[in-house]
């Protein structure tokens, strides 16, 4: 896709229009204003932010520290060389492409929605019309539709802000609905980004998450936990009306686990010996996925699931108490 020429301040135009609406990681107080060629600063503490290729990095100095740590990780490391991966370049074969497309082993994995286009999620995209503002927090190199705004560590291939889940660089009531998919479990605390994402939801507006509960260990650039429905629950309490259903069904979660069991019982060495065991399971084993289909609605489903979504609203504001006449009871 041939991008249009940068606006001469540099942000992307998904973001021009929310220009505005940024706020300052550091102080939390201040809008960030563009500063002549010298990138972006806060109106109220002068905290200065770099753009690079468009993308605002609104990182706090205290989430810059940590991030730099953990990316530095193993996983971390292993993280940025994927989604860096996936960057389109000229002459650089897409990572899918033709042949090993063909011979790449089936996945064991069915999720019910991957794309988000089915199911309750299908109205994070328009509830409020044509031009409904959505939010995708650890979104990128993914994404979900051409106009949403995507949040990201660094400033990865579909990235839109780098900033933290922790201190999302937004006004309140700024957006139509949030996506968080696969995020909460490598953040540190994350009652403090359900809080954020809440907080920068206009009231009535819908918040999409997905979670995992029975899942294998995946860094990204950590991993730090798993849900029960009623974790989710609890999570999510502030959400108007929530609907919970399950995104990965029983059958896939136990054929992933059966998997990493297998490719745990074959030698390192030699690596074709390792790419056929592991191939040659995925093949016997995939079809059973499609169980999951129906599974996902059983009513047990949820105490052997794979994962969980979460749909609702945030609440309109308590309408103002007008105090009446005071009254006795005497
Ligand atoms: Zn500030």
């Amino acid at each position: 896709m041939a991008d249009e020429a940068p606006p001469p301040f540099g942000l992307s135009h998904r973001l021009k229009a929310l220009e505005a609406r940024l706020r300052c990681p550091e102080c939390g107080k201040g809008r960030v204003v563009h500063v002549a060629g010298a990138g972006l600063s806060c109106s109220a503490c002068g905290a200065r932010f770099g753009i690079r290729a468009g993308v605002p990095l609104l990182l706090s100095e205290r989430s810059r520290r940590e991030l730099r740590s953990d990316l530095q990780t193993a996983t971390g490391v292993q993280m940025v060389a994927e989604y860096q991966a996936v960057e389109p370049s000229p002459g650089k074969p897409r990572p899918t492409s033709g042949w090993r497309r063909l011979l790449r082993p089936p996945d064991v994995m069915y999720h019910t929605n991957p794309g988000m286009r089915r199911g309750a999620a299908r109205r994070i995209f328009d509830h409020r019309g044509p031009g409904t503002l959505i939010l995708n927090v650890g979104g990128g190199p993914t994404r979900y539709s051409a106009e949403e705004i995507t949040l990201n560590l660094e400033p990865f291939h579909n990235v839109d802000v780098v900033g933290d889940a922790h201190e999302l660089p937004f006004l309140d009531d700024t957006f139509d609905s949030v996506v968080c998919n696969a995020v909460l479990e490598h953040v540190g605390q994350p009652e403090r980004v359900v809080a954020e994402m809440l907080r920068v939801l206009r009231p009535g507006g819908l918040l999409y998450a997905e979670v995992p509960f029975i899942f294998f260990f995946h860094g990204y650039p950590s991993d730090y936990r798993r849900y029960t429905r009623e974790g989710v629950r609890r999570m999510f309490a502030g959400l108007a009306e929530p609907e919970i259903g399950v995104a990965i069904g029983p059958v896939s979660a136990l054929l992933q686990s059966a998997n990493m069991v297998v490719a745990m019982l074959v030698p390192n060495r030699p690596a074709p010996l390792r790419r056929i065991v592991n191939g040659g399971f995925r093949c016997l084993t995939f079809a059973f996925k499609y169980l999951d289909k129906l599974l996902v609605r059983h009513e047990r489903a949820h105490l052997v699931a794979g994962g969980f979504w979460v749909l609702g609203r945030k609440p309109d504001p308590e309408p103002e108490v007008v105090p009446g006449p005071a009254t006795s009871t005497r």
